[in-house]
């Protein structure tokens, strides 16, 4: 005979299931948001968060439109990877580190130009984290690897405090890419500015690839037939395209990038600035 004190229990133990559930359904959560041009955010299961190439405050970003502050909303960044010293990259990441104290992730020479020319708090960036290619670190407790991988691109830091017969853009070191790596998450590549070359296949074969995000905006790196091939050379299972339609000169808009990967039958997801999508494990669930 069942009792109303059975049934309370039941309910309870019912209740306790599925909230144990549903916490480890969003501990399995990682988040991935653009905001436009080449910056995303990463936020892990654990919650810890990652920026990359933090121009944040770029014209294409939905929250940086009619004079908004497109940084008071980022409260928690516990780091910054930088893959080349351009500006559209570089961004707004002194600004990002002082007031979060995120530390920063790139290679030694972008990292010191940075501390030296740009202000960038230098404890935050003279740390175990600046790697340089070929290397991989652990971070966020070992939640994270993060692998460097080459670029074939430039990569120069601007000097705000150039005088008037000096060069205004001092050496950054090589430009990379990266390859991020997350326990009960996918597995997210990060191209930089690259142009097309043949040894993203060794990238394939190193690392099984869930998502590149790929720059196709052409006139500076690839064009959006050879970003294509890019995701098929990284052996992506969705390819996310990036830094187009930010300003005049590259490609508009990811139509042509979107035709090529279907000849080539690669999953293509394209997000809009501001939008975050959601990862279970190495699976995007869904947009938001
Ligand atoms: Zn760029």
């Amino acid at each position: 005979m069942i009792t109303k004190s059975t049934t309370t229990k039941l309910v309870v133990v019912l209740v306790t299931l599925l909230l144990a559930f549903a916490t480890q359904a969003s501990a399995q959560e990682t988040k991935l948001k653009w905001f436009g041009h080449a910056a995303f955010s990463i936020t892990t299961p654990s919650g810890k968060v990652l920026l990359i190439d933090p121009w944040i405050k770029n014209p294409s970003n939905p929250e940086a439109k009619d004079n908004k502050d497109p940084l008071v909303a980022l409260t928690r960044v516990d780091y910054i990877l930088i893959t080349h010293g351009h500006r559209d990259h570089v961004g707004d990441a002194v600004e990002i580190a002082q007031k979060t104290g995120a530390v920063l992730i790139c290679n030694p020479e972008l990292a010191a130009n940075l501390v030296k020319l740009a202000d960038f708090p230098s404890k935050q960036a003279e740390t175990d984290n600046i790697m340089g290619i070929g290397g991989e670190i652990q971070i966020a407790g070992g939640e994270v690897t993060v692998a460097m991988t080459p670029a074939v691109h430039s990569s120069s830091v601007f000097n705000p405090k150039a005088g008037p017969n000096e060069p205004e853009r001092a050496y950054g070191g090589n430009p990379a890419g990266f390859v991020i790596m997350i326990k009960n998450g996918p597995t997210i590549y990060h191209s930089g500015d690259t142009a097309y070359f043949k040894d993203m296949e060794t990238i394939g074969e190193s690392y099984a690839i869930d998502v590149a995000l790929l720059n196709i905006g052409g006139h500076y790196g690839m064009e959006p037939k050879m970003a294509a091939r890019a995701a098929q050379s990284v052996r992506a299972k969705l390819a996310i395209p990036q830094h187009y339609g930010t300003f005049p000169g590259i490609v508009p808009n990811a139509d042509g990038f979107a035709t090529e990967l279907k000849k080539l039958k690669i999953n293509f997801y394209e997000m809009k600035p501001g939008e975050t999508i959601s990862f279970h494990g190495n699976q995007m669930t869904k947009p938001k």
